[in-house]
């Protein structure tokens, strides 16, 4: 379902602050499309340490693996990388329709070694976002429908105290790319 305790605002915030523990940069240098290794200097391994962040302030998994390579993993090895190592224009669509206006710079024949400087802030928030909205109707422990949030980061629930348990983030990127498969049949 979608929630509305947790705001997309406090989203951002959120990844700031991330993004200022891990990156040591100013906080004012962060918009929402700044690229994090174009702008802000993230080297790769910066992001699990930002992802970590976020899971913890949000009581959540963020996806472990980006969209191409479950591509590849559901449809099979070339599907998404052809031999040269650019992106395929079956993998251009599939992304197009997922970061739309949050990664303008998509085109087809682009190299993947071009994709990490494309995660803006921006594309971050979206992820975060996506998982908070797959808070399931009901509480898990005891069944009643009563999510709540006191502090606008941490949902539990208000019958029973428990947590919030969300889809993980690489189930959610398998579950919409089966959905998109079954209306589009791109692959
Ligand atoms: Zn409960």
């Amino acid at each position: 379902m979608s929630q509305h305790l947790i705001t997309e605002e406090k989203v951002f915030e959120e990844l700031k602050k991330a993004i200022v523990e891990t990156l040591r940069v100013d906080e004012s240098l962060i918009k929402r499309e700044s690229s994090l290794i174009n702008d802000l200097g993230a080297e790769s391994l910066d992001f699990l340490d930002i992802n970590y962040r976020l899971e913890q302030a949000f009581g959540m998994k963020m996806a472990r693996h980006f969209v191409l390579e479950h591509i590849e993993e559901m449809f099979g090895e070339g599907s998404a990388i052809d031999e040269d190592g650019r992106l395929t224009d079956k993998a251009i669509e599939l992304l197009k329709i997922r970061f739309g206006n949050n990664m303008p710079q998509l085109q087809a024949g682009m190299d993947v070694d071009e994709i990490p400087a494309m995660v803006t802030v921006q594309s971050m928030v979206q992820g975060v976002t996506d998982i908070l909205n797959s808070l399931p109707d009901k509480c898990s422990n005891c069944g009643n429908t009563a999510w709540q949030s006191d502090d606008g980061v941490k949902i539990k629930c208000g019958s029973c105290g428990e947590g919030a348990t969300f889809t993980n983030g690489d189930d959610l990127i398998k579950a919409w790319l089966t959905k998109v498969q079954e209306e589009k049949n791109i692959f």
